[in-house]
């Protein structure tokens, strides 16, 4: 990770940075000045040092005195503190008076150039421990002035007579420019220790501030305001900032706990905290549009069977991918099965079980809904809180070594258990399942009210189409699907088999028995009948002892058939009442749609006719009709 540098820190480096370049120019501008002040202060002593030999030199020749000019050279050395003195004849001093012979050291380099050229030279010479600066004076030939050089010298004017030579010692000087930079290297270096303090004491405070800000800023950004607080210690603007922000990540803070008890009250349940605010409450209000939206679809659907399909919807859209719904009828008591689904290949553990008709639980419960522990007790029941719990779950095996767990949760119709939906989580899957568990609560919750209505009404819708002696469909039924029945039959290309079947001699069983008998054996004969048929076949009480039989996708000669089945199965029974033990005997008319009329009801009254040549002829059998008959 990229690391940040603090505004403290830069500011120091900064400030540093500068303090160091400042007093290295200082004291390079310092150094600088006070060597060239020592050189011009050399320089001047030196010229007028020199001029003064020349002169004196000049007068002691005059005077005839020239050999006591030693005496005069050591008394000038010692009081303009030379540490050299050097009186060097030009050439034509030299052609003239010979060669000088005091000066038993060769001239130097700069001295020859000064006897050549006539100009000032000098230079200076640095060691460790001393420095001198040395310089030439030329004298030059003159026929002006005080002193009248070409009166006694053979020289042309402006010809360089000779030149003094002086060496000056300023080892003091460099050593006394050296102290007083040290000194103010060390000035200055208090100097910088001490406003560096002043600037961090006095920034300290709000460098502290903008470090707590930054981490207020990031710890909210990530949702968490429990410490986002930043301690004001300042009264100026500074102050006033980290007051504001205490103030608004408060206020988000309350809002947002607000809007989530609010969403939670609305919901029946907590979301689980990640510990990021406002991901949760985006979270949890998302939700809270994804139930509204789907309580608002499934009040639209018409069959409860379209919500159940909007329940597996909703389930595999959050992964969820190994349920069951059971829809229970409380008035048969009877479970159904109404979907269930494996998926075999993310689970592998569930990789033995047949995808399609995979059922979670063993079918006991099917018969016998007391079996089945959500029902039996209304509540969830999850075997993540205790294993086995129910031991009606298949595949315990798994459950046991911990590689499948299973949640159901009813949902309560009418003040008692109406359907249960059952969540089924593999190891890989159980993280995920437990997070989803709340959201499938509160769906489910949300379909309560809208399956209560739906079953309801079907019951209502039942009923009115039920005959409630017999338990089959009546007449109204017959009218609602004959339409669409005959339609499907033609558009399948198969026969629609036609059956009225009448109770032989029935009157005689109310007369000799009683009503109550003949109820009874009106209620056997109407479920050998209806035992006698495929489920898919419809069995309609059509009035008072007569059943009407529609055979779905029969083939030819396959309702003659049934209809034979059904009057043997009748003409064995034994009917059992609580009086006496009958044996009963029915007539049967066939008739086949669309084969032996293209709409139903004159094929319906083709059967009827059918059915009284049965009676005609002599009872308990079975008659069909033949278009050309
Ligand atoms: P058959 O059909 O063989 O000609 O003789 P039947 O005695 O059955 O004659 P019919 O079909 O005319 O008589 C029907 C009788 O069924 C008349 C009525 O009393 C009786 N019945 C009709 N509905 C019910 C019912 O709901 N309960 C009882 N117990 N009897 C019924
Ligand atoms: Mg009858
Ligand atoms: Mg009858």
């Amino acid at each position: 990770m990229k690391q940040i540098k603090s505004i403290k820190t830069k500011l120091l480096i900064r400030i540093v940075l500068s303090f160091i370049f400042l007093s290295i120019v200082i004291q390079a501008i310092v150094f600088v000045s006070f060597r060239n002040f020592s050189m011009n202060t050399s320089k001047e002593r030196a010229l007028s040092a020199a001029e003064l030999i020349r002169d004196t030199i000049t007068s002691f020749m005059l005077l005839g005195v020239y050999d006591k000019r030693d005496i005069f050279l050591d008394r000038i050395k010692h009081t303009h503190g030379l540490k050299e003195i050097k009186v060097l004849r030009g050439k034509a001093v030299i052609q003239q008076f010979g060669q000088s012979n005091r000066n038993d050291k060769a001239p130097t380099f700069l001295e020859d150039e000064v006897l050549k050229t006539g100009n000032i030279e000098s230079a200076v010479s640095e060691g460790v421990f001393n420095v001198e600066y040395a310089i030439v004076i030329p004298y030059k030939a003159s026929a002006d002035g005080r002193v009248k050089c070409l009166q006694c010298h053979k020289a042309a004017e402006g010809d360089v007579l000779g030149a003094v030579s002086l060496v000056v010692d300023i080892t003091g000087q460099r050593r006394t420019g050296l102290s007083i930079v040290s000194y103010m290297v060390v000035v200055s270096m208090l100097f910088s220790i001490g406003t560096l303090y002043i600037i961090y004491v006095f920034f300290k405070p709000y460098t502290e501030l903008f470090h707590k800000l930054r981490l207020g800023f990031e710890n909210a950004a990530v949702g968490d305001f429990s410490s986002t607080k930043v301690n004001v210690t300042l009264s100026d603007e500074a102050g006033d900032v980290a007051r504001g922000f205490n103030t608004m990540t408060d206020n988000l803070s309350a809002t947002l706990s607000s809007i989530d008890n609010k969403v939670s009250i609305l919901m029946g349940y907590k979301t689980a905290s990640t510990g990021n605010a406002l991901k949760d409450t985006a979270k949890t209000v998302d939700m809270l549009v994804k139930i509204y939206n789907f309580k608002r679809t499934i009040e639209k659907d018409a069959v409860k069977s379209d919500i159940f399909l909007r329940i597996e919807q909703m389930l595999m859209e959050m992964g969820i991918e190994n349920f069951s719904i059971y829809e229970v009828n409380s008035d048969k008591n009877t479970i159904k099965n109404v979907v269930s689904r494996a998926a075999a290949e993310n689970c592998p553990s569930l990789g033995q079980l047949n995808k399609d008709t995979v059922s979670w639980c063993d079918e006991t419960i099917l018969t016998d809904p007391s079996q089945c522990r959500v029902i039996r007790t209304g509540g969830i029941v999850d075997s993540r809180e205790f294993s086995q719990v129910c031991p009606n779950f298949i595949h315990i095996e798994e459950n046991q070594t911990g590689k499948l767990n299973y949640y159901c949760i009813p949902i309560n119709i009418g003040g008692h258990t109406g359907d249960v939906v059952q969540i089924v989580s593999c190891k890989d899957c159980d993280e995920l399942t437990s997070s989803l568990i709340p959201y499938i609560n509160a769906h489910l919750k949300e379909c309560e009210p809208v399956l209560e209505g739906k079953t309801f009404m079907e019951l209502l819708r039942e009923q009115s189409l039920i005959d409630q002696l017999t338990g089959l469909y009546n007449r109204r039924f017959l009218d609602e699907i004959t339409n669409s029945l005959c339609r499907a039959t033609i558009r399948r290309k198969t026969l629609l088999g036609i059956l009225m079947i009448d109770i032989d001699h029935f009157k005689e069983v109310n007369d000799t028995h009683g009503h109550g008998v003949g109820d009874m054996v009106l209620q056997t004969v109407a479920s050998i009948i209806k035992a006698s048929v495929r489920e898919s076949d419809i069995v309609i009480r059509y009035g008072g002892e007569e059943i009407l039989v529609l055979l779905v996708d029969a083939t030819e000669g396959k309702s003659i058939e049934v209809a034979e089945k059904i009057r043997l199965n009748i003409e064995s029974e034994s009917i059992e009442t609580p009086t006496v033990a009958l044996k009963r005997t029915v007539s049967i008319g066939v008739s086949e749609f669309p084969t032996d009329s293209d709409k139903f009801w004159p094929c319906q009254k083709l059967a009827d006719t059918a059915l009284y040549k049965a009676k005609n002829s002599g009872r308990n059998k079975v008659c069909f009709h033949k278009k050309d008959a």
